[in-house]
């Protein structure tokens, strides 16, 4: 447990830092020397910091930490996938993912411990919400992932990009999010470029109008569903935003540069796969700069649904595809180790009500 007086240095940004060392009646620059020493060379321990005198290295070491959670586990899957569990200070856990491609490395992240959401076929949802997670514990799966992962040979970090598609809804932790986000972005944080960061939202949308002006990222959107009954029904926020209110700001999202929205949408076998869904997607997505992402479902214990078939994505795919939409498959990886879409659960207590008509006096569980 870190004093609750120590200011953790993880949850600040750049202007956070500035505004720290200007309370300790310190230069400005000295922000950017310890987001050099943090996240550049992965230094924790102020005495390493060989450019900031001994004295501010006390002064630090008396009122602030660099807190990061606990590694429990780590999963290698036979993909070159990899699976952390991390032990926040309160006790929750939650899960991070690493996804290694040809071409980048991307790293998955958690950005609640838990829920709210209760989409239908998440596993996330069936465990319920506990908290929103702070600047700093978002950071800290970036920041332990470069450190376990290491470099490649050429001196190169792995993780080159970052994708909030892990635990929670990020639009619902809007500014401990955002505050992550600028760190990533930030030269002397992790220098990601806003290309390379997508936040998945199953579409909060005063956020994403928020968000296109604070810190416009790609941007990725949960639809699973081509028309409102239906996806009232998987997603349950739908019936506060519905699709064409959501179609219309992502459309505004992607603005003049036409910066194409990713679709995820979710293969749900005899719920949401036939041709007529995929005809009325394209009729759904017209006049929106858009690509879709088609995600086979994966499976979780006590789900009422089932993955589609190969051959009903394909020609689900084929629609999209003749009809002119960019159409990928998501292939699934780290099937082994359970660090697919949708299962990332983490442990933690519930503290929802409305979990509590599950009856599940300490739904502690996954994996
Ligand atoms: N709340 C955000 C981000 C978390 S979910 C969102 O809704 O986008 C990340 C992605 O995994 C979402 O597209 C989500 O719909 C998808 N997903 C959730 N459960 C899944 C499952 N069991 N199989 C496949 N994809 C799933």
């Amino acid at each position: 447990m870190t004093d609750t007086a120590m200011t953790n240095l993880l949850d600040l940004d750049r202007a956070g830092l500035e505004a720290f060392f200007g309370v300790l009646g310190e230069q400005r620059f000295r922000a950017t020397q310890v987001m050099k020493w943090v996240y550049g060379h992965g230094v924790q321990d102020f005495t390493a910091m060989s450019n900031i005198s001994k004295a501010l290295q006390a002064r630090l070491q008396e009122q602030a930490v660099l807190a990061l959670p606990e590694v429990v586990a780590d999963h290698r899957s036979d993909d070159g996938s990899r699976k952390w569990l991390f032990r926040l200070a309160d006790g929750n856990c939650i899960e991070s993912v690493f996804i290694p491609e040809a071409e980048r490395g991307t790293l998955c992240v958690s950005s609640q411990v838990g829920c709210m959401l209760n989409c239908s076929f998440c596993s996330t949802a069936q465990q319920g919400f506990n908290r929103n997670l702070t600047t700093g514990e978002i950071v800290s799966q970036l920041w332990l992932a470069t450190q376990l992962l290491g470099r490649q040979p050429d001196g190169e970090r792995l993780i080159s990009n970052v994708v909030l598609m892990g635990m929670g809804e990020p639009l619902l932790n809007y500014d401990n999010v955002v505050r992550a986000m600028r760190i990533m972005l930030d030269d002397f944080g992790y220098g990601l470029s806003k290309r390379r960061i997508t936040l998945s939202t199953a579409g909060v949308v005063p956020e994403i109008r928020r968000l296109r002006a604070d810190c416009d990222v790609s941007l990725a959107v949960s639809l699973h569903a081509s028309n409102d009954a239906l996806r009232n029904e998987l997603v349950p926020l739908n019936r506060k935003y519905p699709i064409r209110e959501l179609l219309d700001t992502c459309r505004e999202y992607a603005g003049e540069g036409r910066r194409r929205v990713t679709f995820e949408y979710v293969m749900l076998a005899g719920v949401n796969d036939s041709d007529t869904h995929a005809r009325e997607l394209v009729r759904c997505l017209e006049g929106v700069p858009a690509k879709i992402n088609l995600i086979p479902f994966n499976p979780f214990p006590q789900t009422r649904y089932l993955r589609s078939s190969g051959n009903r994505i394909h020609r689900f795919f084929e629609i999209l595809n003749q009809a002119g939409i960019v159409t990928i498959t998501r292939r699934t990886r780290g099937d082994d180790i359970d660090a697919a879409c949708g299962q990332l659960a983490g442990r933690f207590r519930d503290r929802t009500r409305r979990r509590t008509r599950n009856s599940q006096a300490n739904p502690v569980t996954h994996p």
